[in-house]
């Protein structure tokens, strides 16, 4: 028989150190290195009816999860861990855990099928929404008692950031809970729950796995209570569950996880840098230049780099934008994020109708390629904008 031994190193260890080596799990009797694929999906009763493997049906909990629950609970200083079918799913878990009548306060700017959805939720089910632009008018919201305040950071496609602690203190004193959509910054460099944050989602989709070949989704929690218990329910009930192999490229993906995303944000602050005064350029938005308005709390809320997500506005308006993203030849024309591979997209034209996003940004998800082959790629695609011209509204 099989036994999984989760080592827990110890605070002693760095956080690269866990992710590199999976916990340091190996598993009996082989003491495999990497876990293997746990494809069950039920599991057997003994004589007298119990459960000797503590374990009665896949989508109430599977082993194939321990792994990657296990190291992104250690990762975020969490209590528990869940992982879903994709981030959309584990966000879902949370607005089904809410109760009737519950007031929810989220950010105008986040990523927009999640705030869609939101907006549908909310006026299917009878909850209250409310929309927030900065941390002052979240305090102005929080005057009145709420449930749930949303909070993304940096937020698409702008990168504003948004200070967790001074969010975690207004919600909590306005009786909320605090949700952080950290897929941009990753544990890596941020984590919300040392920060007062309540509960951690990521698109495990994006930087976790890293290869654009799982969609996937994570939740921790900095306790386990009630409103956790119905988290859970509500994926089992609701069975929005990973299947086997995604979770095992998940649990691979993640032992990179440190190296990937470190390199991927310092070539994104080069970039930023190179393209901040560029002629063609408008705008660079990224947290990590000190032009960006929320680079003091970003200094002070990530830890050792700015994430690889940046924005570009071009002169000459949408069609400059769309003319440099199908001049691109290193770029990938893709939606998305966090993978190894470089992505580009006019982010205004994916959201559609009601976007708030200007129609000259390109949204870069940086990958790690060369710097320098990707700072060439942008500045031939450039060459098409008309240098000086005016900005778009
Ligand atoms: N949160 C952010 C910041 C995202 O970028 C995305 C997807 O792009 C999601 C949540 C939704 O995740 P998924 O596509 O895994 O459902």
């Amino acid at each position: 028989m099989q036994h999984d031994d989760h080592r827990r190193p110890g605070a002693n260890f760095a956080p690269a150190t866990l992710a590199a080596q999976g916990l340091g799990a190996s598993t009996m009797p082989h003491r495999d290195i990497v876990p293997p694929i746990h494809m069950a999906s039920t599991f057997e009763r003994a004589e007298d009816g119990s459960l000797p493997g503590g374990r009665i049906y896949a989508r109430d909990a599977s082993p194939a999860y321990d792994p990657a629950e296990a190291l992104l609970c250690e990762l975020e200083g969490g209590a528990a861990a869940a992982l879903f079918a994709s981030g959309m799913a584990a966000a879902s878990a949370v607005l089904l855990a809410l109760k009737p009548g519950a007031r929810i306060v989220a950010p105008h700017d986040m990523y927009w099928s999640l705030r869609n959805w939101l907006i549908g939720f909310s006026a299917n089910w009878q909850i209250d929404l409310d929309f927030y632009a900065d941390i002052d008018e979240l305090a102005g919201l929080l005057q009145a008692p709420a449930d749930l305040v949303w909070a993304e950071t940096p937020a698409n496609p702008t990168w504003d950031i948004i200070d967790i602690a001074r969010a975690a203190r207004l919600a909590h004193a306005a009786g909320a809970r605090l949700v952080v959509d950290s897929t941009v910054p990753t544990p890596v460099f941020t984590r919300p729950l040392a920060l007062g944050a309540d509960i951690v989602m990521h698109s495990a989709t994006k930087y976790l796995n890293g290869h654009s070949d799982v969609v996937a989704g994570v939740l921790v929690t900095a306790a386990a209570d009630d409103f956790w218990s119905r988290i859970k329910t509500a994926r089992a009930a609701g069975g929005a569950v990973l299947g086997p192999f995604e979770a095992w490229l998940l649990n691979r993906g993640l032992r990179t996880l440190f190296p990937r995303v470190r390199t991927a944000a310092a070539s994104a602050l080069h970039i930023a840098q190179h393209f901040e005064h560029h002629p063609a350029v408008l705008e660079v938005r990224y947290p990590g230049l000190p032009s960006h308005p929320g680079h003091a709390i970003a200094c002070r809320q990530m830890i050792g780099g700015f994430g690889a997500m940046l924005s570009l506005r071009v002169r000459g308006g949408a069609a400059a934008a769309h003319e440099v993203a199908a001049r691109v030849r290193i770029f990938r024309r893709a939606t998305s994020l966090g993978s190894v591979e470089s992505l580009i997209e006019h982010r205004a034209m994916v959201e559609g109708p009601g976007t708030r996003c200007p129609d000259d940004l390109l949204r870069l998800s940086v990958g790690i390629e060369d710097t320098e082959d990707l700072v060439a790629d942008l500045e031939q695609a450039l060459a098409c904008c008309p240098a000086g011209a005016q900005p778009s509204t």
